[in-house]
């Protein structure tokens, strides 16, 4: 299991790292016009309303483009590369996060893939991550 930094709650992002503690990702979504957005924040930035909630989504989602890093992040251990990832949910916003039990070769890695969100511990916490769908 990697490990790695615990994540720092703000009281804008608590509502997301207390949900992925229980394997659950919760996304804000606007009440004003009803789109889904991420990172956290008390507005949308679409319309600009505060009327805002937190919806818990699928975690369905598509790779939609990503980096390999083979420098050592710590305290991962050194040599093994991670997979820096954008994926898109299919609620249509973006998240910055790993791919997770994949080769870390372009080759396994088709762009469009189909991803889920899987949580890794972190410290007291949880990261959401993404698999390959085809490798679960
Ligand atoms: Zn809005």
């Amino acid at each position: 299991m990697a490990t790695g930094i615990p994540p720092t709650p703000t009281p804008e992002t608590a509502p997301f790292w207390d949900a992925a503690k229980e394997d659950r990702l919760l996304i804000q979504r606007c009440r004003a016009c009803s789109r889904h957005y991420f990172y956290p924040r008390p507005f949308c930035p679409h319309c600009a309303s505060a009327d805002v909630e937190w919806d818990e989504v699928s975690g369905e989602g598509r790779l939609m483009s990503y980096v390999i890093n083979y420098r050592p992040v710590p305290p991962i251990d050194a040599g093994a590369a991670q997979i820096i990832a954008l994926v898109e949910l299919d609620e249509g916003v973006r998240l910055l996060t790993n791919i997770v039990d994949a080769a870390p070769e372009p080759d396994a890695l088709p762009l469009d893939a189909p991803v889920r969100v899987a949580f890794e511990p972190r410290g007291d916490f949880k990261l959401p991550v993404f698999r390959l769908v085809d490798a679960q």
